[in-house]
Protein backbone atom coordinates (compact mmCIF):
# COMPACT_ATOMS: atom_id res chain seq x y z
CA UNK A 1 0.00 0.00 0.00
CA UNK A 2 2.90 2.44 1.13
CA UNK A 3 4.44 2.32 -2.39
CA UNK A 4 1.49 2.76 -4.70
CA UNK A 5 1.06 5.86 -2.37
CA UNK A 6 3.89 7.27 -2.73
CA UNK A 7 3.41 7.26 -6.88
CA UNK A 8 -0.13 7.99 -6.17
CA UNK A 9 0.17 11.16 -4.93
CA UNK A 10 2.68 12.89 -7.22
CA UNK A 11 -0.35 12.18 -10.00
CA UNK A 12 -3.13 13.21 -7.62
CA UNK A 13 -5.22 15.93 -8.21
CA UNK A 14 -5.48 16.16 -12.21
CA UNK A 15 -9.10 16.54 -11.63
CA UNK A 16 -11.36 14.32 -13.55
CA UNK A 17 -14.96 15.05 -14.72
CA UNK A 18 -14.13 13.25 -17.36
CA UNK A 19 -11.67 10.38 -18.67
CA UNK A 20 -7.93 11.30 -20.04
CA UNK A 21 -8.15 11.20 -23.74
CA UNK A 22 -4.93 8.99 -25.28
CA UNK A 23 -3.34 11.10 -27.95
CA UNK A 24 -4.08 14.58 -28.98
CA UNK A 25 -6.56 16.92 -25.98
CA UNK A 26 -7.25 19.95 -28.25
CA UNK A 27 -10.82 20.83 -28.29
CA UNK A 28 -11.01 22.48 -31.86
CA UNK A 29 -10.75 26.24 -33.02
CA UNK A 30 -11.50 27.84 -29.37
CA UNK A 31 -8.68 26.42 -27.63
CA UNK A 32 -7.11 29.10 -25.97
CA UNK A 33 -4.63 30.06 -22.91
CA UNK A 34 -3.98 26.16 -22.38
CA UNK A 35 -3.88 26.56 -18.04
CA UNK A 36 0.03 25.91 -17.19
CA UNK A 37 0.83 22.79 -15.35
CA UNK A 38 1.93 21.99 -11.54
CA UNK A 39 1.33 25.04 -9.87
CA UNK A 40 -0.58 24.17 -7.32
CA UNK A 41 0.81 24.12 -4.27
CA UNK A 42 2.10 21.36 -2.48
CA UNK A 43 1.56 19.05 -5.87
CA UNK A 44 4.05 17.03 -7.58
CA UNK A 45 4.98 18.89 -10.70
CA UNK A 46 5.19 16.97 -13.96
CA UNK A 47 8.09 17.11 -15.99
CA UNK A 48 10.17 17.89 -13.55
CA UNK A 49 12.86 16.30 -10.47
CA UNK A 50 11.26 13.52 -8.84
CA UNK A 51 10.03 14.36 -5.17
CA UNK A 52 12.11 13.98 -2.48
CA UNK A 53 11.13 11.81 0.69
CA UNK A 54 10.30 14.95 2.37
CA UNK A 55 7.97 16.47 -0.31
CA UNK A 56 6.31 13.31 -0.96
CA UNK A 57 5.32 12.79 3.23
CA UNK A 58 4.33 16.93 2.80
CA UNK A 59 1.93 16.14 -0.07
CA UNK A 60 0.67 13.24 1.94
CA UNK A 61 -0.07 15.16 4.81
CA UNK A 62 -1.49 18.45 2.41
CA UNK A 63 -3.74 15.20 1.17
CA UNK A 64 -4.82 14.18 4.33
CA UNK A 65 -5.52 17.81 5.34
CA UNK A 66 -7.90 18.34 2.75
CA UNK A 67 -9.32 14.96 2.41
CA UNK A 68 -9.97 13.71 6.21
CA UNK A 69 -12.90 14.28 7.73
CA UNK A 70 -11.56 15.51 10.74
CA UNK A 71 -12.73 16.54 14.08
CA UNK A 72 -13.19 20.63 13.34
CA UNK A 73 -15.15 19.59 9.82
CA UNK A 74 -17.24 16.90 11.68
CA UNK A 75 -18.56 19.22 14.63
CA UNK A 76 -20.76 21.35 12.28
CA UNK A 77 -23.25 20.95 9.30
CA UNK A 78 -23.34 23.26 6.52
CA UNK A 79 -26.69 25.20 5.95
CA UNK A 80 -25.65 28.42 3.53
CA UNK A 81 -22.94 30.12 1.20
CA UNK A 82 -23.02 33.01 -0.21
CA UNK A 83 -20.61 33.76 -1.87
CA UNK A 84 -20.24 37.35 -3.21
CA UNK A 85 -16.97 38.31 -5.12
CA UNK A 86 -15.73 40.35 -7.61
CA UNK A 87 -13.65 39.49 -10.49
CA UNK A 88 -10.99 41.74 -12.12
CA UNK A 89 -9.30 41.11 -15.22
CA UNK A 90 -7.13 43.98 -15.57
CA UNK A 91 -5.78 43.65 -12.03
CA UNK A 92 -6.82 40.19 -12.40
CA UNK A 93 -7.81 39.94 -8.74
CA UNK A 94 -10.54 38.51 -7.16
CA UNK A 95 -11.68 39.78 -3.70
CA UNK A 96 -14.64 39.20 -2.16
CA UNK A 97 -15.99 37.61 0.92
CA UNK A 98 -17.91 34.19 1.63
CA UNK A 99 -20.55 34.21 4.37
CA UNK A 100 -21.34 30.81 5.64
CA UNK A 101 -23.79 29.45 8.01
CA UNK A 102 -23.50 26.35 9.57
CA UNK A 103 -25.32 23.98 12.39
CA UNK A 104 -22.62 22.70 15.31
CA UNK A 105 -22.89 19.30 15.79
CA UNK A 106 -21.22 19.30 19.12
CA UNK A 107 -19.95 21.95 21.76
CA UNK A 108 -16.65 23.50 20.18
CA UNK A 109 -14.88 26.52 19.57
CA UNK A 110 -12.79 25.86 16.12
CA UNK A 111 -13.76 24.97 13.10
CA UNK A 112 -11.82 24.38 9.91
CA UNK A 113 -12.30 26.04 6.53
CA UNK A 114 -9.77 25.72 3.44
CA UNK A 115 -8.55 28.76 1.28
CA UNK A 116 -5.15 28.17 -0.65
CA UNK A 117 -2.26 29.78 1.02
CA UNK A 118 -1.76 31.99 -2.16
CA UNK A 119 -5.13 34.26 -1.34
CA UNK A 120 -4.92 36.74 1.69
CA UNK A 121 -7.69 36.07 4.68
CA UNK A 122 -8.25 39.94 4.67
CA UNK A 123 -10.62 39.02 8.12
CA UNK A 124 -12.90 36.87 9.14
CA UNK A 125 -15.89 38.04 11.18
CA UNK A 126 -18.85 37.12 13.39
CA UNK A 127 -21.54 40.19 13.53
CA UNK A 128 -19.18 43.07 14.70
CA UNK A 129 -16.55 40.45 16.23
CA UNK A 130 -12.93 39.20 14.48
CA UNK A 131 -12.35 36.06 14.76
CA UNK A 132 -9.15 34.76 15.28
CA UNK A 133 -7.62 32.15 12.77
CA UNK A 134 -4.33 30.08 11.98
CA UNK A 135 -3.27 28.93 8.25
CA UNK A 136 -1.57 25.86 7.61
CA UNK A 137 -1.08 25.00 4.27
CA UNK A 138 -4.61 25.29 2.18
CA UNK A 139 -6.61 25.03 5.54
CA UNK A 140 -7.59 27.92 7.65
CA UNK A 141 -8.93 27.59 11.41
CA UNK A 142 -11.19 29.75 12.51
CA UNK A 143 -11.08 29.88 16.68
CA UNK A 144 -14.28 31.32 18.62
CA UNK A 145 -14.07 33.31 22.09
CA UNK A 146 -16.39 31.63 23.36
CA UNK A 147 -17.64 27.68 22.80
CA UNK A 148 -20.38 27.27 19.96
CA UNK A 149 -23.15 25.23 21.49
CA UNK A 150 -24.30 21.94 20.02
CA UNK A 151 -27.22 22.35 17.79
CA UNK A 152 -26.67 26.30 17.84
CA UNK A 153 -26.58 27.98 14.21
CA UNK A 154 -23.20 30.44 13.39
CA UNK A 155 -22.62 32.56 10.43
CA UNK A 156 -19.48 34.43 9.58
CA UNK A 157 -18.34 36.19 6.68
CA UNK A 158 -14.90 35.28 5.55
CA UNK A 159 -13.31 38.36 3.71
CA UNK A 160 -10.19 37.56 1.11
CA UNK A 161 -8.47 38.71 -1.69
CA UNK A 162 -5.85 37.63 -4.18
CA UNK A 163 -4.99 36.41 -7.05
CA UNK A 164 -6.35 32.31 -8.06
CA UNK A 165 -3.73 29.93 -9.28
CA UNK A 166 -3.65 28.57 -12.91
CA UNK A 167 -3.15 25.06 -12.84
CA UNK A 168 -4.25 21.64 -13.82
CA UNK A 169 -5.80 19.50 -16.69
CA UNK A 170 -8.66 22.41 -16.59
CA UNK A 171 -7.00 25.03 -15.38
CA UNK A 172 -8.75 25.71 -11.74
CA UNK A 173 -8.65 29.65 -12.42
CA UNK A 174 -8.20 31.13 -15.61
CA UNK A 175 -7.85 34.55 -16.52
CA UNK A 176 -8.11 33.81 -20.05
CA UNK A 177 -8.72 35.39 -23.42
CA UNK A 178 -11.33 34.14 -26.15
CA UNK A 179 -9.96 34.03 -29.72
CA UNK A 180 -11.11 37.37 -30.50
CA UNK A 181 -8.99 39.10 -27.88
CA UNK A 182 -11.88 39.30 -24.75
CA UNK A 183 -11.92 38.54 -21.16
CA UNK A 184 -12.78 34.60 -21.13
CA UNK A 185 -12.68 33.89 -16.88
CA UNK A 186 -13.67 30.56 -15.98
CA UNK A 187 -13.00 28.07 -12.94
CA UNK A 188 -12.99 24.28 -12.97
CA UNK A 189 -11.46 22.89 -9.90
CA UNK A 190 -12.41 19.57 -9.15
CA UNK A 191 -9.21 18.42 -8.36
CA UNK A 192 -7.85 21.30 -7.03
CA UNK A 193 -10.71 21.94 -4.93
CA UNK A 194 -13.16 24.88 -4.67
CA UNK A 195 -10.25 26.39 -2.00
CA UNK A 196 -7.90 27.44 -5.43
CA UNK A 197 -10.37 30.67 -5.57
CA UNK A 198 -13.17 31.25 -2.41
CA UNK A 199 -12.72 30.09 1.20
CA UNK A 200 -15.30 26.90 1.88
CA UNK A 201 -15.45 23.75 4.00
CA UNK A 202 -13.51 22.18 0.99
CA UNK A 203 -14.25 18.43 1.41
CA UNK A 204 -17.48 16.39 -0.05
CA UNK A 205 -19.22 15.00 2.56
CA UNK A 206 -21.20 18.07 3.63
CA UNK A 207 -23.11 20.24 1.41
CA UNK A 208 -24.70 23.46 2.19
CA UNK A 209 -28.07 22.87 1.55
CA UNK A 210 -28.52 26.21 -1.02
CA UNK A 211 -26.35 29.06 -2.30
CA UNK A 212 -26.79 32.84 -3.52
CA UNK A 213 -23.97 33.75 -5.66
CA UNK A 214 -23.20 36.85 -6.38
CA UNK A 215 -20.74 37.94 -9.23
CA UNK A 216 -19.43 41.44 -9.89
CA UNK A 217 -17.66 41.76 -13.55
CA UNK A 218 -16.74 44.31 -16.25
CA UNK A 219 -19.88 45.44 -17.48
CA UNK A 220 -19.96 44.50 -20.74
CA UNK A 221 -19.03 40.66 -20.21
CA UNK A 222 -21.72 38.31 -18.79
CA UNK A 223 -21.59 35.54 -16.11
CA UNK A 224 -22.85 32.49 -16.52
CA UNK A 225 -22.91 30.98 -13.09
CA UNK A 226 -24.89 27.48 -10.96
CA UNK A 227 -28.76 28.39 -10.17
CA UNK A 228 -31.25 30.39 -11.50
CA UNK A 229 -30.64 34.06 -12.86
CA UNK A 230 -32.03 36.19 -10.04
CA UNK A 231 -30.40 40.04 -11.35
CA UNK A 232 -27.93 42.23 -12.53
CA UNK A 233 -27.14 45.08 -11.02
CA UNK A 234 -24.92 47.87 -12.74
CA UNK A 235 -22.46 48.93 -9.88
CA UNK A 236 -21.74 52.44 -11.81
CA UNK A 237 -18.14 51.88 -11.82
CA UNK A 238 -17.65 50.07 -14.87
CA UNK A 239 -18.56 46.62 -13.27
CA UNK A 240 -21.67 44.93 -12.76
CA UNK A 241 -23.41 42.51 -10.54
CA UNK A 242 -25.21 39.02 -11.45
CA UNK A 243 -26.96 37.62 -8.82
CA UNK A 244 -27.29 33.71 -8.93
CA UNK A 245 -29.69 31.56 -6.58
CA UNK A 246 -28.64 27.93 -6.01
CA UNK A 247 -31.71 26.37 -4.63
CA UNK A 248 -30.01 22.88 -4.35
CA UNK A 249 -27.48 21.09 -2.41
CA UNK A 250 -23.97 21.61 -4.23
CA UNK A 251 -20.41 20.97 -4.61
CA UNK A 252 -18.15 23.13 -3.68
CA UNK A 253 -15.90 22.33 -6.56
CA UNK A 254 -19.64 22.64 -8.78
CA UNK A 255 -19.37 26.47 -7.71
CA UNK A 256 -18.34 28.43 -10.85
CA UNK A 257 -18.09 31.47 -13.23
CA UNK A 258 -17.83 31.51 -16.51
CA UNK A 259 -17.15 35.21 -17.87
CA UNK A 260 -17.04 36.09 -21.34
CA UNK A 261 -18.95 38.04 -24.24
CA UNK A 262 -21.43 35.03 -24.39
CA UNK A 263 -24.42 35.44 -26.35
CA UNK A 264 -27.37 33.51 -24.59
CA UNK A 265 -30.59 31.95 -25.36
CA UNK A 266 -33.18 29.93 -23.90
CA UNK A 267 -35.09 26.53 -24.92
CA UNK A 268 -37.55 24.34 -22.61
CA UNK A 269 -37.92 20.73 -22.28
CA UNK A 270 -41.03 20.31 -20.42
CA UNK A 271 -40.48 22.78 -17.26
CA UNK A 272 -37.22 22.95 -17.58
CA UNK A 273 -35.54 26.02 -18.90
CA UNK A 274 -32.47 25.27 -20.94
CA UNK A 275 -30.24 28.29 -21.44
CA UNK A 276 -27.38 28.01 -23.92
CA UNK A 277 -24.06 30.56 -23.89
CA UNK A 278 -21.57 30.40 -26.43
CA UNK A 279 -19.04 33.22 -28.11
CA UNK A 280 -20.49 35.07 -30.71
CA UNK A 281 -18.77 33.62 -33.17
CA UNK A 282 -19.74 30.24 -32.95
CA UNK A 283 -23.25 31.00 -32.40
CA UNK A 284 -24.43 29.35 -35.84
CA UNK A 285 -21.58 26.11 -34.95
CA UNK A 286 -23.11 25.83 -31.94
CA UNK A 287 -26.76 25.89 -32.15
CA UNK A 288 -27.24 22.37 -34.16
CA UNK A 289 -24.84 20.73 -31.52
CA UNK A 290 -26.39 21.91 -28.44
CA UNK A 291 -29.29 20.75 -29.95
CA UNK A 292 -28.40 17.19 -28.67
CA UNK A 293 -29.00 18.67 -24.85
CA UNK A 294 -32.31 18.14 -25.54
CA UNK A 295 -32.48 14.61 -26.27
CA UNK A 296 -30.36 14.03 -23.40
CA UNK A 297 -32.63 15.36 -21.23
CA UNK A 298 -35.60 13.26 -22.86
CA UNK A 299 -33.46 10.31 -22.58
CA UNK A 300 -32.37 11.00 -18.94
CA UNK A 301 -35.81 12.12 -17.34
CA UNK A 302 -36.71 8.57 -19.05
CA UNK A 303 -34.72 6.81 -17.33
CA UNK A 304 -34.61 8.37 -14.12
CA UNK A 305 -37.66 11.15 -13.82
CA UNK A 306 -37.54 14.74 -13.58
CA UNK A 307 -34.47 16.61 -13.78
CA UNK A 308 -32.91 17.05 -10.39
CA UNK A 309 -32.63 20.93 -10.31
CA UNK A 310 -35.51 21.95 -12.29
CA UNK A 311 -35.93 24.97 -9.81
CA UNK A 312 -32.14 26.02 -11.28
CA UNK A 313 -32.78 24.92 -14.95
CA UNK A 314 -29.87 23.76 -16.98
CA UNK A 315 -27.64 25.55 -18.94
CA UNK A 316 -24.84 24.39 -21.58
CA UNK A 317 -21.98 26.91 -21.27
CA UNK A 318 -19.15 27.35 -23.78
CA UNK A 319 -15.84 27.17 -22.68
CA UNK A 320 -12.19 26.78 -23.71
CA UNK A 321 -11.12 23.25 -22.00
CA UNK A 322 -13.07 19.68 -22.64
CA UNK A 323 -15.95 20.17 -20.18
CA UNK A 324 -17.44 20.46 -16.43
CA UNK A 325 -20.53 18.93 -14.96
CA UNK A 326 -20.47 22.36 -12.65
CA UNK A 327 -24.32 21.84 -11.32
CA UNK A 328 -27.08 23.32 -13.62
CA UNK A 329 -23.91 24.89 -15.50
CA UNK A 330 -22.41 22.26 -17.47
CA UNK A 331 -19.73 23.60 -19.33
CA UNK A 332 -18.36 22.49 -22.75
CA UNK A 333 -15.50 22.86 -24.91
CA UNK A 334 -15.62 19.70 -27.45
CA UNK A 335 -15.23 21.70 -30.75
CA UNK A 336 -19.63 21.68 -31.68
CA UNK A 337 -18.72 18.08 -33.13
CA UNK A 338 -19.48 14.82 -32.12
CA UNK A 339 -16.83 12.30 -30.80
CA UNK A 340 -14.66 13.14 -28.00
CA UNK A 341 -11.40 15.18 -28.28
CA UNK A 342 -12.19 17.58 -30.75
CA UNK A 343 -11.65 16.60 -35.26
CA UNK A 344 -14.99 14.22 -35.09
CA UNK A 345 -12.74 11.59 -32.52
CA UNK A 346 -14.70 7.84 -32.44
CA UNK A 347 -12.42 7.23 -29.57
CA UNK A 348 -14.11 4.38 -27.89
CA UNK A 349 -13.17 3.04 -32.03
CA UNK A 350 -16.43 0.84 -32.34
CA UNK A 351 -18.61 2.88 -34.95
CA UNK A 352 -20.92 4.68 -32.01
CA UNK A 353 -19.44 7.18 -30.37
CA UNK A 354 -19.89 9.73 -33.48
CA UNK A 355 -23.41 9.38 -32.93
CA UNK A 356 -23.25 11.76 -30.84
CA UNK A 357 -21.36 14.78 -28.59
CA UNK A 358 -19.84 12.94 -25.88
CA UNK A 359 -19.65 16.16 -23.22
CA UNK A 360 -23.28 17.33 -23.82
CA UNK A 361 -24.30 13.31 -22.79
CA UNK A 362 -21.61 12.51 -20.17
CA UNK A 363 -21.44 15.90 -18.69
CA UNK A 364 -25.14 16.64 -18.49
CA UNK A 365 -25.32 12.98 -17.20
CA UNK A 366 -23.71 14.02 -13.81
CA UNK A 367 -26.32 16.15 -13.19
CA UNK A 368 -28.18 13.01 -12.41
CA UNK A 369 -24.95 11.00 -10.90
CA UNK A 370 -22.30 12.88 -9.59
CA UNK A 371 -24.25 16.21 -9.03
CA UNK A 372 -27.84 14.60 -7.62
CA UNK A 373 -25.94 11.10 -6.71
CA UNK A 374 -22.40 12.56 -5.13
CA UNK A 375 -19.73 10.23 -3.55
CA UNK A 376 -18.39 11.59 0.41
CA UNK A 377 -15.18 11.26 -0.41
CA UNK A 378 -12.70 10.97 -3.29
CA UNK A 379 -12.23 7.37 -2.95
CA UNK A 380 -15.59 6.71 -4.24
CA UNK A 381 -15.54 8.54 -6.99
CA UNK A 382 -16.57 6.17 -9.40
CA UNK A 383 -20.45 6.57 -7.67
CA UNK A 384 -19.34 9.70 -9.81
CA UNK A 385 -17.78 8.60 -12.85
CA UNK A 386 -18.81 4.66 -13.42
CA UNK A 387 -22.20 5.61 -13.26
CA UNK A 388 -22.03 8.63 -15.63
CA UNK A 389 -20.05 6.05 -18.05
CA UNK A 390 -22.72 3.88 -17.40
CA UNK A 391 -25.41 6.57 -18.32
CA UNK A 392 -23.64 6.92 -21.49
CA UNK A 393 -24.82 3.47 -22.43
CA UNK A 394 -28.40 3.98 -21.11
CA UNK A 395 -28.16 7.18 -23.74
CA UNK A 396 -27.04 4.87 -26.47
CA UNK A 397 -29.68 2.03 -25.26
CA UNK A 398 -32.60 4.45 -26.21
CA UNK A 399 -31.30 6.42 -28.91
CA UNK A 400 -29.93 3.23 -30.85
CA UNK A 401 -30.89 0.23 -28.98
CA UNK A 402 -29.48 -2.28 -26.99
CA UNK A 403 -27.11 -3.82 -29.20
CA UNK A 404 -25.23 -0.68 -29.84
CA UNK A 405 -25.35 0.02 -25.95
CA UNK A 406 -23.85 -3.06 -25.59
CA UNK A 407 -21.41 -2.45 -28.32
CA UNK A 408 -20.64 1.41 -26.73
CA UNK A 409 -19.68 -0.03 -23.35
CA UNK A 410 -17.80 -2.78 -24.52
CA UNK A 411 -15.62 -0.37 -26.31
CA UNK A 412 -14.25 1.13 -23.33
CA UNK A 413 -12.48 -2.38 -22.49
CA UNK A 414 -9.36 -1.26 -24.07
CA UNK A 415 -8.87 1.65 -21.97
CA UNK A 416 -9.36 -0.30 -18.50
CA UNK A 417 -5.79 -0.65 -16.89
CA UNK A 418 -6.63 -3.24 -13.88
CA UNK A 419 -3.73 -1.29 -12.21
CA UNK A 420 -4.91 -0.45 -9.26
CA UNK A 421 -8.47 -0.86 -7.54
CA UNK A 422 -10.71 1.51 -8.14
CA UNK A 423 -12.05 2.07 -4.28
CA UNK A 424 -8.69 3.08 -1.93
CA UNK A 425 -7.71 4.91 1.31
CA UNK A 426 -10.34 7.17 2.56
CA UNK A 427 -9.90 10.64 3.85
CA UNK A 428 -7.02 11.37 1.43
CA UNK A 429 -7.87 13.68 -0.69
CA UNK A 430 -7.21 12.00 -4.05
CA UNK A 431 -8.49 11.50 -7.59
CA UNK A 432 -8.91 7.76 -8.01
CA UNK A 433 -5.69 7.10 -10.81
CA UNK A 434 -6.27 6.34 -13.91
CA UNK A 435 -9.82 5.58 -15.81
CA UNK A 436 -11.16 2.21 -14.52
CA UNK A 437 -13.31 4.18 -12.15
CA UNK A 438 -14.89 5.31 -15.68
CA UNK A 439 -14.75 2.02 -17.95
CA UNK A 440 -14.51 -0.83 -15.36
CA UNK A 441 -17.16 0.53 -12.75
CA UNK A 442 -19.50 1.07 -16.24
CA UNK A 443 -19.21 -2.72 -16.99
CA UNK A 444 -19.18 -3.72 -13.23
CA UNK A 445 -22.57 -2.28 -13.69
CA UNK A 446 -23.15 -3.57 -17.22
CA UNK A 447 -22.09 -7.13 -15.86
CA UNK A 448 -24.83 -6.52 -12.43
CA UNK A 449 -27.61 -5.98 -15.41
CA UNK A 450 -26.56 -9.64 -16.27
CA UNK A 451 -26.65 -11.04 -12.60
CA UNK A 452 -29.85 -9.30 -12.04
CA UNK A 453 -31.29 -10.80 -15.48
CA UNK A 454 -34.16 -8.81 -15.90
CA UNK A 455 -34.26 -5.71 -17.41
CA UNK A 456 -37.86 -4.70 -15.72
CA UNK A 457 -36.06 -5.14 -12.29
CA UNK A 458 -32.44 -3.74 -13.27
CA UNK A 459 -34.26 -0.36 -15.00
CA UNK A 460 -36.25 0.06 -11.60
CA UNK A 461 -33.16 -0.70 -9.44
CA UNK A 462 -31.28 2.06 -11.17
CA UNK A 463 -34.17 4.29 -10.72
CA UNK A 464 -34.63 3.41 -7.22
CA UNK A 465 -30.94 3.90 -6.78
CA UNK A 466 -31.25 7.04 -8.01
CA UNK A 467 -34.24 8.27 -6.15
CA UNK A 468 -32.98 7.16 -2.90
CA UNK A 469 -28.88 9.21 -2.79
CA UNK A 470 -30.35 11.77 -4.69
CA UNK A 471 -29.25 15.07 -2.67
CA UNK A 472 -27.20 12.64 -0.60
CA UNK A 473 -23.09 12.30 -0.37
CA UNK A 474 -22.69 8.64 0.29
CA UNK A 475 -20.09 5.89 0.00
CA UNK A 476 -19.96 2.64 -1.98
CA UNK A 477 -20.60 0.63 1.27
CA UNK A 478 -24.21 2.35 1.20
CA UNK A 479 -24.61 1.52 -2.55
CA UNK A 480 -23.80 -2.18 -2.31
CA UNK A 481 -26.12 -2.44 0.86
CA UNK A 482 -29.51 -0.83 -1.18
CA UNK A 483 -28.70 -3.24 -3.78
CA UNK A 484 -28.19 -6.33 -1.93
CA UNK A 485 -31.47 -4.61 0.28
CA UNK A 486 -33.14 -4.25 -3.48
CA UNK A 487 -32.72 -7.23 -4.98
CA UNK A 488 -32.45 -9.87 -2.24
CA UNK A 489 -28.95 -11.09 -3.70
CA UNK A 490 -25.61 -10.84 -1.89
CA UNK A 491 -23.81 -8.90 -4.36
CA UNK A 492 -20.67 -7.28 -2.18
CA UNK A 493 -18.62 -9.84 -3.09
CA UNK A 494 -19.23 -8.79 -7.52
CA UNK A 495 -18.69 -5.02 -6.09
CA UNK A 496 -15.80 -5.27 -4.32
CA UNK A 497 -13.98 -7.89 -6.70
CA UNK A 498 -13.96 -5.03 -9.58
CA UNK A 499 -13.80 -2.01 -7.04
CA UNK A 500 -11.13 -3.05 -4.23
CA UNK A 501 -9.04 -5.36 -6.46
CA UNK A 502 -6.76 -5.13 -9.17
CA UNK A 503 -7.55 -8.02 -11.02
CA UNK A 504 -11.23 -8.78 -12.83
CA UNK A 505 -12.77 -12.23 -12.03
CA UNK A 506 -11.32 -15.14 -14.12
CA UNK A 507 -13.37 -18.14 -15.38
CA UNK A 508 -11.64 -21.40 -15.42
CA UNK A 509 -12.69 -24.07 -17.32
CA UNK A 510 -10.84 -26.93 -17.39
CA UNK A 511 -12.06 -29.59 -20.18
CA UNK A 512 -12.09 -33.27 -20.38
CA UNK A 513 -12.45 -34.63 -24.14
CA UNK A 514 -12.86 -37.75 -23.37
CA UNK A 515 -15.62 -37.81 -20.65
CA UNK A 516 -17.48 -35.22 -22.40
CA UNK A 517 -17.58 -32.78 -19.28
CA UNK A 518 -16.06 -29.31 -18.32
CA UNK A 519 -14.97 -27.96 -15.15
CA UNK A 520 -15.74 -24.50 -14.11
CA UNK A 521 -14.57 -21.85 -11.04
CA UNK A 522 -13.93 -18.51 -10.33
CA UNK A 523 -10.59 -17.36 -9.75
CA UNK A 524 -10.83 -14.23 -8.10
CA UNK A 525 -9.82 -12.33 -4.45
CA UNK A 526 -12.93 -11.84 -2.56
CA UNK A 527 -13.84 -14.98 -0.67
CA UNK A 528 -17.70 -15.99 -1.00
CA UNK A 529 -17.25 -15.00 -4.74
CA UNK A 530 -20.28 -16.02 -6.27
CA UNK A 531 -21.89 -15.15 -9.86
CA UNK A 532 -23.61 -16.37 -12.27
CA UNK A 533 -22.26 -16.30 -16.14
CA UNK A 534 -23.97 -17.79 -19.38
CA UNK A 535 -21.82 -20.15 -21.14
CA UNK A 536 -22.04 -22.25 -24.08
CA UNK A 537 -22.51 -21.00 -27.95
CA UNK A 538 -23.72 -17.60 -29.24
CA UNK A 539 -27.35 -18.66 -29.82
CA UNK A 540 -27.40 -21.12 -27.13
CA UNK A 541 -26.31 -19.48 -23.78
CA UNK A 542 -26.87 -21.37 -20.81
CA UNK A 543 -26.70 -19.94 -16.96
CA UNK A 544 -24.14 -21.69 -14.73
CA UNK A 545 -23.39 -20.49 -11.20
CA UNK A 546 -19.32 -20.85 -10.84
CA UNK A 547 -18.29 -20.14 -7.20
CA UNK A 548 -14.58 -20.43 -5.95
CA UNK A 549 -14.98 -24.60 -5.62
CA UNK A 550 -14.69 -26.45 -8.73
CA UNK A 551 -18.17 -28.09 -10.22
CA UNK A 552 -18.48 -29.80 -13.68
CA UNK A 553 -20.83 -29.67 -16.23
CA UNK A 554 -21.56 -32.20 -19.47
CA UNK A 555 -20.86 -30.05 -22.71
CA UNK A 556 -20.64 -31.33 -26.27
CA UNK A 557 -18.40 -28.19 -27.07
CA UNK A 558 -14.91 -28.72 -27.47
CA UNK A 559 -12.55 -26.09 -25.70
CA UNK A 560 -12.42 -23.75 -28.72
CA UNK A 561 -16.05 -23.44 -29.22
CA UNK A 562 -17.06 -23.10 -25.77
CA UNK A 563 -17.33 -19.50 -24.87
CA UNK A 564 -18.57 -16.86 -22.26
CA UNK A 565 -20.89 -14.44 -22.59
CA UNK A 566 -18.09 -11.74 -21.97
CA UNK A 567 -20.07 -8.75 -23.61
CA UNK A 568 -22.37 -9.18 -20.89
CA UNK A 569 -20.32 -9.79 -18.15
CA UNK A 570 -16.70 -8.39 -17.61
CA UNK A 571 -14.58 -11.25 -17.11
CA UNK A 572 -11.85 -13.22 -18.30
CA UNK A 573 -11.60 -17.30 -19.80
CA UNK A 574 -9.05 -19.29 -19.49
CA UNK A 575 -9.47 -22.82 -20.84
CA UNK A 576 -7.23 -25.61 -20.38
CA UNK A 577 -7.23 -29.04 -20.96
CA UNK A 578 -7.86 -31.72 -17.70
ZN1 LIG B 1 -17.35 12.63 -15.58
Amino acid sequence: MKKTLLTAIVMVLAGASVPVLGGAQGTGTTQVTPPAQGQAQGQGRRGGPPPTPEQIAENERRARLRGEYSRYRANNDLLYYHLDVRIDPATKLVTGKNTIRFRMLGDDTRIQLDLYANLNVDRIVQGTTELKYSRDANTVYVDFPSTLKSGSVQSIDFFYSGTPTQTGRFGGFVFGKDPAGRDWIYTACEGEGAAIWWPNKDQWRDEVENMDLSVSIPSALTDASNGRFVRKTDLGDGFTRWDWKINYPINNYNVSVNIAAYQHWQEKVGDVTMDFYVLPEDVERAKPQYAQAKGMMETFEHFFGEYPFVKDGYKLIHVPYTGMEHQSAVTYGNGFQNGYGGGNRDWTGVGISLKFDFIVVHESGHEWFGNAVSAADASDMWIQEGWCTYLEGLYVERMYGLADAIKYLNGYKPKIQNQMPIVRERGLHRTPSGNDQYFKAALMLNTLRSVVNDDRKWMKLLRDTYDTFKYKNSMTEDIVAFFNKQTGMNLAPIFYQYLRHTAIPVLELEFDAAAGTVRYRWKVDEASFTMPVRVGSENAWQTITPTTEWQTMKTTQSKESFMAETSRYFVNVNKSEG
